[in-house]
Formats: structure tokens, C-alpha cells, sequence
């Protein structure tokens, strides 16, 4: 189960490639996707899906390009489309540049395949309120999106954050997978699902 990681763009968004002998699926694209396609380039791979954890700015400055590039489509969370046309979407705030624009296709929670990989599309909103996580059961890792840091969670206080929501789903959704599952986040290290039970400081065990 071969996995790359790109941290892109301002502030260094986890952009990963997944991939098969032959197929591969991209999670999130931060910025400018040259690193990802000289990637996939290398390993004659064929792009199958971008897959968008959220609808926030920072990870999707290079969907669009990544779209020309490889001819695919991009999945983007369906309960994230109340935020869809705002500045947490689009970008130019604060300093940072527009979003170029791309058509996404929605993609709601359940059981599909990407890349001939089993993946379940689990519902994990707070940090925004269609947030998705990825799980890639036959391969033991899920992609978190900004909903499960290590050691951390995602910042509620965004338009349509809710922290309440947000640990109840990292609890129900996430912390319910085995846990050896290794763990993909939108910023900073990997983790797995057994050690951010026992020691996340927000949602672990020893919260109430
Ligand atoms: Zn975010």
C-alpha cells in the first residue's frame, strides 16, 4: 500500500497520493500540484479521484490544475455546499490568494471504490459541517481531513463550526476503527486511532 505525502501550498496542507500497482487517488491538494503529478508520472500511475476532505480554502488551491492535468474528477463533500461560496471556500482572505475555480462532483457518506480500493465515506463534520474522513478499510488508514489532528482536532470557530459535533464524531466515526488504523491528517504527523484515544488531550479517553 504505497502512500506519499505532499505538505503544499501556505500552510503546508497535507496533499497525499494512495495508490495500486497501476491506479491511484489524491486526498486534498493544497498548492501548486507539480510535486503529485511528477509522482504519479514516475510511478505510471493513472489519477482515478481527488478526493476533498472539506471545503476549505487551504486544501484546494491545486484541484483545478490537478483536474487539467490528469483528467479526473474531483469528489467534494456534499453537507460542505452551505459554505461553498464563501470566503472559507473561495480564499482571499487574510492575505491569501483566490481559490482557482473547479466543478466538483458531491460525494455524501457510504460505502464505494476508489482505485479498486474499498473506501468508506464517513461523515465527520464540526470543523465544517459537511466534513468527510476517508477510510480505506483493506488498507488500514483514514485520511482526517482537519477533524483529527495528532494529538489535536480541528478549530471549531469557523463559520458553521461545532465542537459539540465535532468530538461526538471523531468518537462515533473515527475512535470505532481498529486501532492499528493508521491516521492521515490535513496538517502536521501521522497518528493512529489506538494512541489518539489514549492521549488526545480534546477527545481521548480521559476527557469527559
Ligand atoms: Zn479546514
Amino acid at each position: 500500500m504505497p502512500l506519499a505525502t505532499f505538505p503544499l501550498g501556505p500552510i503546508e496542507t497535507n496533499s497525499y497520493v494512495l495508490h495500486t500497482n497501476e491506479d491511484a487517488v489524491v486526498v486534498d491538494v493544497g498548492g501548486d500540484p507539480a510535486p503529485i503529478i511528477e509522482y504519479l508520472n514516475l510511478h505510471s500511475l493513472t489519477l482515478k479521484a481527488i478526493l476533498i476532505t472539506h471545503l476549505h480554502f487551504d486544501h484546494l488551491y491545486g484541484v483545478s490544475e490537478l483536474i487539467s492535468a490528469c483528467h479526473c474528477k474531483a469528489y467534494t463533500p456534499a453537507g460542505d455546499a452551505p459554505i461553498a461560496n464563501t470566503e472559507a471556500s473561495l480564499g482571499g482572505i487574510w492575505g491569501f490568494p483566490l481559490v482557482p475555480p473547479f466543478t466538483g462532483e458531491p460525494i455524501s457518506p457510504g460505502e464505494t471504490v476508489f482505485a479498486g480500493m474499498q473506501t468508506q465515506v464517513l461523515l465527520t463534520p464540526g470543523h465544517t459541517p459537511g466534513s468527510l474522513s476517508y477510510y480505506f478499510p483493506g488498507e488500514g488508514l483514514v485520511f482526517t481531513g482537519d477533524a483529527l489532528f495528532y494529538r489535536s482536532v480541528g478549530r471549531t470557530d469557523f463559520p458553521m463550526g461545532n465542537g459539540t459535533q465535532l468530538i461526538s464524531a471523531i468518537r462515533e466515526q473515527l475512535f470505532t476503527l481498529p486501532d492499528e488504523t493508521r491516521v492521515y491528517p490535513g496538517h502536521g504527523p501521522e497518528t493512529r486511532i489506538g494512541d489518539e484515544k489514549v492521549h488526545n488531550p480534546v477527545c481521548g479517553s480521559f476527557c469527559s
